[in-house]
């Protein structure tokens, strides 16, 4: 099946220049939904994770049901002041200034297995961020699976040397 197809392309969102790949029009179809998740499933099983994280908020989307599928356990990484609990927090630089991501301090047990998930990695600011996350918490990093790589960005440069699957690459 053609992952890409069923991606759309929208041009000049949220700024000028940018390309956003819209995941919307392959969420809502029932046979690409089950398919992008096989797949995606099926690549990272070998990495045998005892724990998927998945980024605000479009990496929830596809971390639940992969852990699910790999009988594992989904912990969410949030944006600033969204989480009840202790938490690690760690800054991050974006195009323009820096953001901030949240992890629960005891979501994950040291030693334990974690795979980090996200629909599109671009510059890797976001999952190198996350990565730094996981590092705090004492888990063992594991790999990186993404739905679709911006390869032009480079954002696999910027990631911590374990596993990075990508579906589909621009
Ligand atoms: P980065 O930190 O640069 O790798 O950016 C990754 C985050 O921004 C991910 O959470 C993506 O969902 C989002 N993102 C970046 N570029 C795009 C794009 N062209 N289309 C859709 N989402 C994007």
């Amino acid at each position: 099946m053609d992952i890409k197809a069923l991606i759309r392309d929208i041009p000049d969102f949220p700024q000028p220049g940018i390309i956003f790949r819209d995941i919307t029009t392959l969420l809502r179809d029932p046979q690409g939904l089950k398919y992008t998740l096989d797949l995606l499933s099926e690549q990272c099983a070998p990495l045998r994770p005892d724990y998927i994280v998945g980024m605000e908020s479009r990496g929830f989307i596809f971390a639940t049901p992969l852990a699910y599928q790999l009988n594992a356990g989904f912990v969410p990484v949030r944006k600033p002041g969204k989480l009840p609990a202790a938490a690690y927090s760690q800054e991050y630089a974006l195009e323009y200034g820096t953001d901030r991501l949240e992890l629960h301090k005891d979501a994950i047990p040291a030693g334990s297995r974690v795979l980090i998930t996200d629909d599109v990695i671009a510059t890797g600011g976001t999952a190198a961020a996350t990565a730094k996350l996981i590092q705090q918490t004492g888990g063992e990093l594991v790999g990186f699976a993404f739905l679709s790589e911006l390869t032009f960005l480079k954002g696999r440069q910027a990631l911590p040397d374990v596993p990075v699957i990508s579906l589909i690459e621009y």
